[in-house]
Protein backbone atom coordinates (compact mmCIF):
# COMPACT_ATOMS: atom_id res chain seq x y z
CA UNK A 1 0.00 0.00 0.00
CA UNK A 2 1.23 3.35 -0.81
CA UNK A 3 2.07 6.24 1.90
CA UNK A 4 -1.04 8.05 0.37
CA UNK A 5 -3.63 5.15 0.28
CA UNK A 6 -2.42 4.38 3.62
CA UNK A 7 -2.73 8.06 5.63
CA UNK A 8 -6.24 8.22 3.47
CA UNK A 9 -7.06 5.23 4.64
CA UNK A 10 -6.06 6.20 8.12
CA UNK A 11 -8.12 9.55 8.00
CA UNK A 12 -11.32 7.84 7.34
CA UNK A 13 -10.55 5.24 10.17
CA UNK A 14 -10.10 7.71 12.81
CA UNK A 15 -13.01 9.75 11.67
CA UNK A 16 -15.84 10.35 13.80
CA UNK A 17 -18.54 9.70 10.70
CA UNK A 18 -18.72 10.11 6.96
CA UNK A 19 -16.50 12.35 5.18
CA UNK A 20 -16.33 13.50 1.77
CA UNK A 21 -13.60 13.62 -0.48
CA UNK A 22 -12.80 17.32 -0.07
CA UNK A 23 -12.88 16.60 3.59
CA UNK A 24 -11.07 13.83 3.46
CA UNK A 25 -8.63 16.01 0.84
CA UNK A 26 -8.05 18.80 2.89
CA UNK A 27 -7.08 16.71 6.60
CA UNK A 28 -4.53 14.77 4.26
CA UNK A 29 -3.03 17.61 3.14
CA UNK A 30 -2.75 18.89 6.65
CA UNK A 31 -0.22 15.43 6.86
CA UNK A 32 1.13 15.58 3.47
CA UNK A 33 1.43 19.33 2.09
CA UNK A 34 1.78 17.61 -1.50
CA UNK A 35 -0.70 15.64 -1.80
CA UNK A 36 -3.06 16.25 -5.16
CA UNK A 37 -6.36 16.26 -5.04
CA UNK A 38 -6.77 13.55 -8.10
CA UNK A 39 -4.41 11.61 -5.83
CA UNK A 40 -6.94 11.51 -3.32
CA UNK A 41 -9.61 10.39 -5.78
CA UNK A 42 -7.66 7.90 -7.64
CA UNK A 43 -7.12 6.01 -3.85
CA UNK A 44 -10.74 6.74 -2.52
CA UNK A 45 -11.77 4.47 -5.60
CA UNK A 46 -9.50 1.74 -4.90
CA UNK A 47 -9.57 1.62 -1.29
CA UNK A 48 -13.81 1.22 -2.37
CA UNK A 49 -12.53 -1.77 -5.09
CA UNK A 50 -11.40 -3.54 -2.44
CA UNK A 51 -13.86 -3.45 -0.36
CA UNK A 52 -12.01 -1.95 2.48
CA UNK A 53 -13.93 1.45 2.67
CA UNK A 54 -17.69 1.97 2.19
CA UNK A 55 -19.00 4.42 -0.23
CA UNK A 56 -22.51 6.32 0.14
CA UNK A 57 -23.58 8.23 -2.59
CA UNK A 58 -26.46 11.16 -2.88
CA UNK A 59 -28.10 12.67 -5.96
CA UNK A 60 -27.31 16.25 -5.38
CA UNK A 61 -25.16 15.91 -2.59
CA UNK A 62 -21.00 14.64 -2.65
CA UNK A 63 -20.21 11.03 -2.08
CA UNK A 64 -19.44 10.46 2.11
CA UNK A 65 -16.80 7.32 2.42
CA UNK A 66 -17.22 5.60 5.22
CA UNK A 67 -14.92 3.02 7.62
CA UNK A 68 -17.55 0.68 7.92
CA UNK A 69 -18.14 -1.98 5.44
CA UNK A 70 -20.50 -3.91 7.92
CA UNK A 71 -24.30 -3.74 6.25
CA UNK A 72 -26.01 -0.82 8.03
CA UNK A 73 -28.08 1.59 6.95
CA UNK A 74 -28.14 5.55 6.36
CA UNK A 75 -30.31 8.18 7.78
CA UNK A 76 -29.69 11.06 5.50
CA UNK A 77 -31.48 14.60 6.22
CA UNK A 78 -32.16 16.47 3.22
CA UNK A 79 -31.67 19.85 4.48
CA UNK A 80 -28.51 19.86 5.87
CA UNK A 81 -27.03 16.41 4.15
CA UNK A 82 -26.19 15.40 7.93
CA UNK A 83 -25.28 11.65 7.60
CA UNK A 84 -26.32 9.41 11.04
CA UNK A 85 -25.83 5.37 10.90
CA UNK A 86 -27.83 3.10 12.00
CA UNK A 87 -28.14 -0.85 12.23
CA UNK A 88 -30.52 -3.42 10.76
CA UNK A 89 -30.86 -6.95 10.19
CA UNK A 90 -28.69 -7.90 7.34
CA UNK A 91 -31.51 -8.48 4.40
CA UNK A 92 -28.89 -9.46 2.12
CA UNK A 93 -30.21 -13.39 2.12
CA UNK A 94 -33.51 -12.32 1.74
CA UNK A 95 -33.55 -10.28 -1.82
CA UNK A 96 -31.29 -13.08 -2.88
CA UNK A 97 -34.39 -15.96 -1.71
CA UNK A 98 -36.66 -13.39 -3.38
CA UNK A 99 -34.91 -12.85 -6.42
CA UNK A 100 -32.85 -15.70 -7.11
CA UNK A 101 -29.27 -13.70 -7.25
CA UNK A 102 -26.26 -13.45 -5.93
CA UNK A 103 -26.49 -10.01 -4.14
CA UNK A 104 -23.11 -8.26 -3.92
CA UNK A 105 -23.68 -5.15 -1.94
CA UNK A 106 -27.08 -3.02 -1.17
CA UNK A 107 -27.78 0.12 0.18
CA UNK A 108 -30.15 1.51 2.53
CA UNK A 109 -30.70 5.12 2.57
CA UNK A 110 -33.12 6.54 5.19
CA UNK A 111 -34.46 10.51 4.32
CA UNK A 112 -35.68 12.91 6.70
CA UNK A 113 -35.54 16.45 7.92
CA UNK A 114 -33.19 16.28 10.75
CA UNK A 115 -34.30 18.15 13.89
CA UNK A 116 -31.48 21.12 13.80
CA UNK A 117 -33.60 21.41 10.21
CA UNK A 118 -36.94 21.66 11.47
ZN1 LIG B 1 -30.55 18.65 8.83
ZN1 LIG C 1 -22.09 4.57 7.68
Amino acid sequence: MTKQKLLIKKIIESANGHLTAEEIYQLAKAQMPHIALGTVYRNLGKLCEANEIGLISVSGKPDHYDKSVIAHGHLICDSCGKIVDFHLEDIKDRVEKLLDVEVISYDFNAHYVCDDCK
